[in-house]
């Protein structure tokens, strides 16, 4: 497989063509952006821990038949993947209020939350990412009635097999966010996971190991990143 023109780049990947037109070439930064990009700096390592612990997670959830883009790693910071066309919408399931919710709803961050909450969010820098419901999404067509269904469902599976693996390295899965693509007529789960896209806590002493250390200038975050990446997957740098 060959790394060819880029195509795209965001603000934490870019992507390359292949000679295959079916597979796409990642390669993960260590640029960090927060607050719809008022807020940017590097995270040294970050690149490495994103491609390296989303190709983990990817393995994972395919095992247990959440089907993803994720093909194989190519280097430390990049992978090959099904070559999707990115749903217009994120999907975030919060376990316990952080971030957005609080500020937004006036719910106390920390608070567990009674059942876990899936929200959807239009992808657009311009708007800042608003909050949208299923409504928004029908009459925009971002998705179909069964693209929604499958994502909500995904979103769900993917919470619990996480939950369940994170707590047995002693984190709290708080809140996540996942993208899905289209692939071949089917949306699969797309994007990354990584300590950018989910907020990880510290079961024992609620210490935060993502990008939250980067968002409110808490220091360590490089060590945040790689605590994460060597407790989820036992590897370290
Ligand atoms: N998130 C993300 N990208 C975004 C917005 C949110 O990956 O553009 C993740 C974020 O890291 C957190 C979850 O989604 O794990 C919920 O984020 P929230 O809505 O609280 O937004 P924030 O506090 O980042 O503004």
């Amino acid at each position: 497989m060959q790394k060819l023109e880029q195509l795209y780049e965001g603000k934490a990947k870019k992507v390359f063509k292949t000679d295959n037109d079916n597979r796409y070439w990642i390669q993960y930064k260590d640029d960090a952006t927060a607050f719809n990009a008022q807020k940017k700096g590097t995270i040294a390592g970050k690149g490495v821990v994103n491609n390296k612990m989303s190709a983990y997670w990817f393995l994972l959830l395919a095992e247990r038949g959440i089907e993803n883009h994720f093909v194989e790693l190519k280097s430390d910071n990049e992978m090959l993947v099904k070559a999707v066309e990115i749903v217009q919408t994120e999907v975030i399931i919060r376990n316990i209020a952080a971030g957005s919710i609080c500020r937004r709803l006036g719910i106390e961050e920390g608070k567990e939350l009674p059942f876990p909450i899936l929200e959807f969010c239009l992808k657009s820098d311009e708007l800042g990412d608003p909050v949208i419901n299923e409504d928004h999404i029908l009459a925009m067509e971002l998705a179909t009635k069964e693209e929604i269904a499958k994502m909500k469902d995904y979103a769900h599976k993917i919470n619990d097999i996480l939950k369940e693996e994170l707590l047995k390295n002693d984190i709290i899965l708080v809140d996540f966010k996942i993208e899905f693509g289209r692939y071949q007529g089917e949306v699969i789960l797309a994007d990354e996971i990584s300590p950018d896209t989910c907020r990880f806590w510290d079961a024992n002493t609620m210490e935060k190991l993502d990008k939250d250390r980067f968002r409110r200038d808490l220091g360590g975050v490089e060590e945040a990143y790689q605590e994460a990446l060597k407790r989820i997957t036992g590897e370290k740098k």
